[in-house]
C-alpha cells in the first residue's frame, strides 16, 4: 500500500501551520489526513442546509496508484437520520469509507452524494461542518480540555462547553480534575483514560452539532461505566443525525436502525440485529462465537 502525500512536504506544511497558533494548528490536523490535491472545484457552492441523506454510489477505492483495492464497487444509501452500524473484518475498509465521506481522501471511481449533492461540488469546508468525526484520541491535543472542546465550535463559550460536557457525560470527570476545564492535557498535561478521551470527542461533537455523524468506536476495552456512558452519550448525540458507527461493541450495534455486515466481499448482509440473528449468517454466528463484533 502506498503512502499517498510525501511525508516531508506534510510535515513542513505542518510545521508551518503550527507556527501560525491555534487554527493553523486545526488545520494541520486536518492536512495530516488528507491528500494534497483535494481542494474546491472553481464551481463549488456551499452545502448548506441539508436534510442527511447519504449515498454511496458504485464506490471503488485504493491507496495510491498500485495499492489493491480496498472498496470495489460498493453501494449504500442511508436516510437521513438513520443509525447505521458497520461490524467486520479490521481491514476491510470500514474507516476508510468513512474518510471518504469528508474527502480525506478523493475516489478511485464512482460518487458519493448528500442530499443528492456530488460532494465533490461542495465546498470542503462546508462539507466537513456538516460532517461529525468522534474517534478516540485522534485529535486531541495539548492544551486545556476547554481548548480541546472548542475545537468542535472556536467561538463556543463556557456555557456552551458545560452544556456540551453534560450532554457527553464528561462534565463530572472534567470537574474532578485538577483545574476543571483549564486542565492541560496531552505529553505534558494529565493523562486521561481511552472512555475520558473518547467522552471528550463527543462533547466537541455535541458543540459542531453536524447533521451527519461518524462514530469510530474505540477497539481497546473500556471500563463497564465508561462504555454505558459513552453509549448514552451517542445515542443523545445521534439524535435527529445520520449516523455512522464503526461498532465493535454489541450494546452500540443493537442500537442500530440497520447492521451492515462489511467483509471483503462487500456488504454480505444488512438489517436489524433480531433480523440478522434470525438469518444465522455472519452476523449470527459472530455474535455467538464472540460475544461480542
Ligand atoms: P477497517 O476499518 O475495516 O479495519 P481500514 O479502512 O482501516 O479497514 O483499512 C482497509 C485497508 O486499507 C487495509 O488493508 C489497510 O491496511 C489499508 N489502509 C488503511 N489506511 C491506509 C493508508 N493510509 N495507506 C495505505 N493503506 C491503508
Ligand atoms: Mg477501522
Amino acid at each position: 500500500a502506498g503512502v499517498l502525500v510525501d511525508p516531508l512536504k506534510r510535515l513542513d506544511n505542518f510545521i508551518r501551520l503550527w507556527q501560525e497558533g491555534y487554527t493553523g494548528f486545526v488545520r494541520a490536523m486536518e492536512l495530516l489526513e488528507e491528500q494534497p490535491d483535494i481542494g474546491d472545484r472553481p464551481s463549488a457552492k456551499a452545502l448548506g442546509a441539508i436534510a442527511g441523506d447519504v449515498s454511496f454510489e458504485d464506490v471503488s477505492f485504493r491507496y495510491g496508484q498500485a495499492g489493491p483495492m480496498v472498496l470495489g464497487g460498493l453501494s449504500l444509501k442511508i436516510d437521513a437520520g438513520e443509525f447505521i452500524a458497520l461490524v467486520g473484518p479490521s481491514g476491510v475498509g470500514k474507516s476508510t469509507l468513512c474518510s471518504l465521506l469528508p474527502r480525506f481522501y478523493e475516489l478511485s471511481s464512482g460518487r458519493i452524494t448528500i442530499d443528492g449533492k456530488d460532494i465533490r461540488d461542495v465546498t470542503l469546508a462546508s462539507l466537513r461542518q456538516a460532517i461529525g468525526v468522534v474517534q478516540q484520541d485522534v485529535y486531541l491535543f495539548a492544551g486545556s480540555v476547554a481548548d480541546n472542546l472548542r475545537y468542535g465550535r472556536p467561538g463556543a463559550n463556557q456555557k456552551d462547553l458545560v452544556a456540551a460536557a453534560r450532554a457527553a457525560n464528561a462534565h463530572d470527570f472534567i470537574m474532578s480534575l485538577p483545574q476543571g476545564y483549564d486542565t492541560e492535557i496531552g505529553q505534558r498535561g494529565v493523562r486521561l483514560s481511552g472512555g475520558q478521551k473518547q467522552r471528550l470527542t463527543i462533547a466537541r461533537a455535541f458543540l459542531k452539532a453536524p447533521s451527519i455523524l461518524i462514530f469510530d468506536e474505540a477497539t481497546s476495552a473500556l471500563d463497564n461505566e465508561s462504555e454505558r456512558a459513552i453509549q448514552q452519550a451517542l445515542l443523545t448525540l445521534a439524535q435527529g443525525r445520520t449516523t455512522i458507527v464503526i461498532a465493535h461493541r454489541l450494546s452500540t450495534v443493537r442500537h442500530a436502525d440497520r447492521i451492515l455486515v462489511l467483509t471483503e466481499a462487500g456488504i454480505v448482509e444488512e438489517g436489524p440485529h433480531d433480523l440478522l440473528m434470525a438469518q444465522e449468517g455472519v452476523y449470527a454466528s459472530l455474535h455467538r462465537l464472540q460475544g461480542r463484533i
